[in-house]
């Protein structure tokens, strides 16, 4: 029998009001189920908000730089269990073991550069108007902070929520995604070990509809911080917008790479495929579309096509192994089904669309690198997230048209273009409609003490990361003393 694991409230390990579990299974060996986990109801989300509610008044009044002691001791632990974390989560949602070492040191990282918060919650002293009157702006607590996050960085994401918001004198309740619940239980682990106060950070596993509604509608949430799909985003905006809550959301992309005719193309190749393939395509930040100059296109295409075909597949455990399984089965099912449907558009496929299925990959959601050639823009494979590992190569005949491409899309988180024109890269990074611009690099990978989120259907409300973060999880308070 699996292990069984629990929730996390008022600092006990508990099981559901319903009694109910679910499992978690390995993608690249469907037969390895890590565990069962709980599923949770509304009233295990009302007992976890109720706790949240009990310890905030102590949490808040223990001074910054004490609630930052704490996080500083998560940071080691972290450090210390950085191996095994990464190996339960490779298990847990398939991506490779290098990449889920960078999800820890992203969180481990970020927990020592935010710990400091409590000692920088910066306000202003600004002279009165008034006489003999001082006047000073202070960063205060915004209560209790729902957190929903995904399953695709399962501890970077969690950190970038929990990190800054209890730094700031929060309480939280954080759920997990369905699919990785057992990377935020060992997060949890973690932060009860640093001596985090029971109630200060409480966890509840179940799915959307039985946890992510309640813990988004609950009158005493104050905050919701939510990362996932642009869907789901929309929903919770409506509901915090309804009921007045603080929210903040970063949600989906459709990330272009621009290649231009001048551009360095082996290193154009490395970024892209970095960009489509890692994490199995299955970032926000994945690059989908590469647009390409028609001058080098067919040159470029073949070498990417090339490169894609040097990928291993297998259990990211395997230190050889490049691209990992697709997090579950209904993912891989979304991937094949863009991938018809790419095929009927009429767009070209020039490697992959199908199931991996070799040695390596027969008991997992394997799915080969997939690249189309000829896609227009307005294709639905153009245009729609897939989370998957397919690239869509849409051909241009100059840097004006490669750019109204680039920000043909409703999303706006990440945007790229290889070149060594000085002009092309300042012109693109003043215009491309994008949170994040880079230069010669892949779409992803941005720094945690520099803001991280997008615009248009990607993001909405505040950045995370860096002193942004900060600045969401507090509330201004204008303060006059008289003498
Ligand atoms: P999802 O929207 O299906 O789920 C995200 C979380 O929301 C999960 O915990 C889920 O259980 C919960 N949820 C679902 N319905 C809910 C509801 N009605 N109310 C409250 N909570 C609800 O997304 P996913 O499949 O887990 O993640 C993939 C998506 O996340 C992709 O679109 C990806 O681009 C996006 N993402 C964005 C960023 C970013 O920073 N912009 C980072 C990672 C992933």
């Amino acid at each position: 029998m699996a292990k069984l694991f629990k929730n996390y409230i008022n600092g006990k390990w508990k099981a559901s009001a319903s009694g109910g579990t679910f499992e978690n299974v390995n993608p690249a060996n469907q037969s390895e189920v890590l565990g069962r986990f709980q599923k949770s109801n509304k009233k295990d989300v009302n007992e976890a908000i109720a706790a949240a509610e009990e310890a905030l008044p102590q949490w808040r009044a223990t001074p910054a730089p004490k609630r930052g002691e704490i996080l500083f001791k998560v940071a080691e632990l972290l450090l210390q269990q950085k191996e095994s974390l990464a190996q339960d989560m490779t298990r847990e949602m398939g991506k490779i073991i290098s990449e889920t070492r960078g999800d820890v040191q992203e969180a481990i990282d970020l927990t020592y550069y935010t710990a400091g918060e409590g000692r920088r919650l910066l306000g202003e002293t600004v002279p009165s108007e008034l006489k003999n009157k001082f006047c000073m702006s202070v960063r205060m607590p915004v209560g209790i902070v729902s957190a929903i996050t995904p399953w695709n960085f399962p501890i970077a994401i969690p950190s970038w929520k929990l990190v800054p918001a209890l730094v700031c004198g929060n309480t939280v309740v954080i759920k997990p995604a369905t699919d990785t619940p057992l990377s935020v239980v060992n997060f949890v682990k973690v932060c009860e070990q640093a001596g985090l106060p029971p109630g200060v950070l409480n966890l509840v596993t179940g799915s959307g509809s039985d946890v992510g509604t309640p813990m988004t509608e609950h009158e005493k949430v104050n905050l919701v911080s939510f990362t996932g799909s642009t869907d789901t985003g929309a929903v919770i905006a409506s509901s915090c917008a309804r009921n007045m809550k603080q929210y903040s959301l970063e949600m989906g992309g459709k990330n272009a790479i621009i290649v231009m005719d001048d551009a360095d193309l082996e290193l154009a190749v490395e970024g892209v495929i970095f960009g489509a393939f890692g994490t199995t395509g299955q970032r926000c930040t994945a690059c989908s579309r590469v647009i390409v100059h028609k001058k080098i296109a067919k040159k470029f295409t073949e070498m990417l096509v090339a490169r894609t075909k040097t990928l291993k597949l297998g259990d990211g455990l395997k230190p050889k192994t490049d691209v990992g399984p697709l997090v579950n089965e209904s993912q891989r099912t979304k991937v094949d089904n863009y991938v018809q449907i790419g095929t009927n558009e009429g767009a070209k496929l020039l490697t992959g669309g199908k199931y991996a299925t070799g040695k390596d990959c027969k008991n997992g959601s394997f799915y080969q690198p997939t690249i189309f050639a000829d896609v227009a823009p307005k294709m639905r494979i153009a245009q729609e997230e897939i989370f998957g590992p397919v690239a869509s190569v849409i051909r241009v005949k100059d840097y004006d048209e490669a750019l109204a491409v680039a920000n043909d899309t409703e999303f706006g988180l990440s945007s790229g273009i290889c070149t060594t024109s000085l002009k092309y890269a300042s012109h693109f990074k003043a215009n491309a409609e994008a949170g994040m611009v880079m230069v010669n690099l892949p779409t992803a990978g941005v720094d945690y003490h520099v803001p991280f989120g997008g615009r248009k259907g990607s993001s909405y409300g505040s950045r995370e990361q860096g002193r942004y973060a900060a600045e969401f999880y507090t509330t201004v308070k204008t303060a006059y003393t008289a003498p």
